[in-house]
């Protein structure tokens, strides 16, 4: 089911989106200012997100700046003023989209549908995959049987290389930080930091990629983190 993330401080407001997102079968969350919101953004998995550009905290433009620079998700801004607008615009921010308060809720799950369609189509060019097997060019993942095949032969992964491979190749294209990695595929609770992630992603490339120094697979976002190539 495709998540939405509504960052809004007028409770009513949000509450009569989540409502109409929700009866359109989406999931919804709610954050009610700039930092909760961004925090939620970027720690969090979600599809899209609808973001009120005047909020406490941390204004709209900065919340979506700083998702932008980490995440390919679309953006939708909604503003009570036609002249924010136009600023959204200018600041070239990134956003995908730009509504004006009041809008109908009709309207906004229309728009709101239209980004996930596109979306996937940018997205979507795709590996097949179902519940059990993620299959990408000469990598075949058997979940359930937790083998890894590289152009048929079968390669040895730990668990946790497993699970950082896996979760990668499943969400493809996206570039994710090495402390979402680690806090995505460690407990909370386990011992290490980030530069395990470093260490594991040096693995997994010597077992699937032809040629460590030019990795056709998971490629390295200078200064930001990592993302698996379809
Ligand atoms: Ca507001």
């Amino acid at each position: 089911m495709s998540r939405i993330l509504i960052v809004e401080d007028e409770e009513s407001i949000a509450d009569l989106e989540k409502d109409y997102l929700e009866l359109s079968g989406f999931e919804v969350e709610t954050r009610n200012n700039g930092r909760d919101g961004l925090q939620a953004a970027l720690e969090k998995e979600f599809d899209l997100v609808i973001l009120d550009l005047m909020l406490p905290e941390i204004d709209g433009f900065d919340v979506c700046k700083q998702i932008r620079g980490k995440k390919n998700i679309p953006i939708i801004m909604v503003s009570a003023k036609k002249d924010d607008i136009d600023k959204i615009h200018g600041l070239g921010l990134g956003a995908d989209d730009y509504m004006t308060k009041p809008f109908s809720p009709s309207e906004l799950v229309a728009r709101v549908k239209a980004h996930m369609a596109r979306y996937d189509r940018l997205v979507g060019s795709n590996p097949s995959k179902n519940n059990d097997i993620v299959e990408i060019r000469g990598i075949k993942i058997d979940k359930t049987a937790r083998r890894v095949y590289i152009d048929g032969v079968e390669k040895n992964f730990t668990t946790k290389e497993f699970d950082l491979l896996t979760f990668l190749a499943e969400n493809p294209n996206h570039v994710y930080t090495k402390d979402e990695l680690f806090r995505q595929i460690w407990d909370m609770e386990s011992i290490g930091d980030i530069a395990t992630v470093t260490v594991h992603i040096k693995k997994i490339r010597e077992k699937i990629e032809y040629d460590t120094a030019n990795p056709q697979y998971i490629e390295t976002i200078w200064g930001v983190g990592y993302r698996f190539k379809v």
